[in-house]
């Protein structure tokens, strides 16, 4: 196997994040929202809470006058009345003075303290407070939680359940968001049948096409499949004519500099221009990245095992800049090796690992496939990345897990 020369992986991934990206924007219902990008700064448009409210059932009051008070010591107040819980408080609070109400309920002007159920007797129209309060013990002041023109979400961000909470806590029913791009995603390969057919004897079922759609859909993407290319220069460039509407072109299998492999000349043919021709990795060497009618384009290799990993440490970062998300940050968990793991330096390595957890310790232990096992990814939770210049990791070394989503 030839290469035009391969490239580091951190080479690969300055190109890959160097393509200009310059996603649209469109408005969508904050229930349609769900891991969606925002495409604007969200600012409170009010105060939130919009009045001060109590954080607890009890007797709002002013502080002043219940200084010293303790279980053996109580100190009097007159009830001077009820605050119910949505309404608008009406009554300013007088010296000597409290007001009953229950969590949520507006702070009458002039209280600046309550104090809880369980700290008061009842005595008549009055009550006993049995406890010192500290000035706006209980209360949560108008703005406190949000004020008016702070940014509650970024610009960039992917909105969680708990950010759709708080637009609609802000009045936003809406929110600008970046369109989701659209993958049209191409398998190769004379060898390749549709799920749906049964293979004749020689020839196989398409994996990687179905693969990459599932990690495009959980990953913010609308992906088009254009079906299976035969392994001709042709029928490639056909499919990409095909896909040309697309954010961003995937093919896989074809992408080697074997004498049956057409997709880099396919590219080519059509105007495109190959960035690099090979990384440096294991699995996922003969990858391709290129660019065609002003769009990225990846030739991810055939085999299953090395087509998902170059799928997620180079085509999903791709996808998230063409997707407008910032801030990312690549699910981790630090584990201890229960095995060696050996590998040739001067590549880097991804390693399939399974993650058992014993007493509160994470045990790390190898997955080993051929780049051709399909079964090694079913199982797995992460991988291990083992860098170029390291000949492996030893049992008990600690390593770090890079999670599947
Ligand atoms: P290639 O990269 O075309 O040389 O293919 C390498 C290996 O991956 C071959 O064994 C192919 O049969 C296999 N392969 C290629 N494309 C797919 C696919 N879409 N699904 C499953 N296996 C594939
Ligand atoms: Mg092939």
């Amino acid at each position: 196997m030839e290469f035009l020369k391969a490239v580091s992986s951190s080479e690969a991934l300055a190109m890959i994040n160097s393509f200009r990206a310059d996603p649209e924007k469109e408005t969508v219902a904050i229930n349609d929202a769900l891991h969606r990008i925002l495409a604007e700064d969200i600012l409170s448009p009010e105060d939130i809470p919009p009045f001060p409210r109590s954080l607890v059932d009890g007797f709002a009051l002013k502080v002043k006058d219940i200084q010293g008070a303790k279980e053996t010591a109580p100190l009097f107040l007159y009830v001077q009345g009820e605050i119910r819980i949505g309404e608008a408080a009406s009554v300013e609070l007088e010296d000597g003075k409290c007001v009953y109400l229950t969590t949520g309920a507006m702070i009458p002007e002039g209280a600046d303290g309550v104090v809880m159920q369980e700290f008061v007797r009842a005595a008549g129209d009055a009550i006993e407070v049995t406890k010192t309060l500290h000035r706006g013990e209980n209360i949560c002041f108008r703005g406190e939680d949000i004020a008016k023109g702070a940014v509650i979400l970024k610009k960039g961000g992917r909105l969680s359940p708990f950010d759709i909470g708080a637009l609609s806590g802000i009045g936003r029913p809406a929110v600008p968001v970046y369109k989701l791009p659209v993958a049209g995603v191409i398998s190769t390969g004379d060898e390749i049948v549709p799920v749906e057919e049964a293979p004749p004897f020689g020839k196989i079922r398409d994996i990687n096409g179905h693969t990459i759609a599932n990690l495009l859909k959980g990953n913010g993407a609308a992906c088009t499949f254009f079906g299976i290319g035969k392994d001709s220069v042709g029928s490639i460039a056909e499919k990409l004519q095909l896909a040309r509407a697309s954010d961003l072109m995937i093919l896989s299998g074809g992408s080697s500099k074997g004498q049956r492999d057409y997709m880099a000349d396919a590219i080519t043919r059509l105007g495109g221009e190959i960035l690099f021709h090979g990384i440096n990795i294991k699995p996922g060497k003969p990858t391709i990245f290129g660019k065609l009618w002003g769009k990225p384009v990846f030739g991810l290799p055939g085999h299953p095992n090395s087509c998902a990993m170059v799928m997620m440490r180079f085509v999903l970062p791709l996808l998230r800049k063409l997707k407008g998300e910032e801030g990312y940050r690549e699910k981790k968990a630090a584990g201890i090796l229960s095995t060696n793991i050996p590998s040739t330096s001067g590549i880097e390595e991804y390693v399939k690992v399974t993650v058992r957890e014993v007493d509160g310790d994470r045990y790390v232990s190898p997955v080993f496939s051929k780049s051709s096992a399909i079964s090694s990814f079913v199982g797995a939770s992460g991988y291990v990345i083992v860098p170029e210049g390291k000949d492996g990791y030893e049992k008990d070394e600690r390593v770090e897990v890079y999670l599947f989503e």
